[in-house]
């Protein structure tokens, strides 16, 4: 099962697609997080996206492109939810071409939609688990309240994101997921046109709902 997530941050992408994951025991590949891995082992790489990420920029697709295009292949062989990528029409574009000349199916690409300022505020609250970052905490959210300042799953220790604290980021990285012309959008709805065409199967979830009301939605909806 090969299954593409969009949303924007905020939006609770991360908690819904490791249910995903959890469902049909696929890789979770997250772009963000093979960057975030690469700037805690002080790889090359990692140098020259973290100038990107703490600007709230995209790191170029030069590098992006060919980073998501080998972990599908090493980490994807059994199927995979790819979660962050494509960013923008041209990474949407290489990836329909890559899965096109491997043969490899799109099953399903699921699109979460929730207005700009509700992500926004949300995004601000939220704190990564040591142990599991898609393990909910968000101060802002009654439901996923963290247990004083540990997680409420594990009881790790939580931290924020430097780039969720910066606000003039945050709008950067909305810019650029709400672009419907070239952006994550319009990446997102380059599959919606291809679902019309009966390549792939499009599901819409509204993200305003609880996290075990659009679970139930979205499972429902997957095979
Ligand atoms: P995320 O964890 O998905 O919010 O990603 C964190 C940061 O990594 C983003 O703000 C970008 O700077 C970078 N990044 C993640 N995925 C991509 C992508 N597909 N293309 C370019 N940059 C990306």
């Amino acid at each position: 099962m090969n299954i593409l997530i969009f949303g924007p941050n905020g939006s609770g992408k991360g908690t819904q697609g490791a249910l995903v994951k959890n469902k049909y025991n696929v890789a979770h590949i997250e772009s963000g997080a093979i960057f975030r891995e690469h700037i805690g082992g002080g790889t090359e790489l990692g140098k020259k996206a973290k100038e990107f990420i703490d600007r709230g920029d995209l790191v170029p697709d030069d590098i992006t492109i060919p980073m998501v295009l080998e972990t599908l292949k090493t980490r994807g062989a059994n199927g995979w939810l790819l979660d962050g990528f494509p960013r923008n029409m041209v990474q949407a574009q290489k990836l329909w071409d890559a899965l096109q000349s491997a043969n490899i199916k799109l099953d399903y690409v699921i699109e979460i939609l929730l207005p700009r300022e509700v992500a926004k505020n949300r995004i601000m609250g939220r704190r990564l688990c040591e142990n599991d970052n898609n393990h909910p905490n968000n101060i802002f959210i009654d439901a996923i309240k963290p247990n004083g300042d540990k997680c409420r799953v594990c009881g790790g220790a939580l931290s924020a994101r430097s780039d969720d604290q910066d606000e003039g980021a945050i709008n950067k990285r909305h810019d650029i997921y709400y672009d419907d012309k070239t952006g994550t959008l319009a990446a997102a709805y380059f599959y919606k046109d291809l679902a019309g065409k009966g390549k792939t199967t499009y599901v819409e979830l509204n993200g305003e709902g609880s996290i075990d009301s659009i679970r139930d939605t979205l499972l429902a909806k997957l095979a």
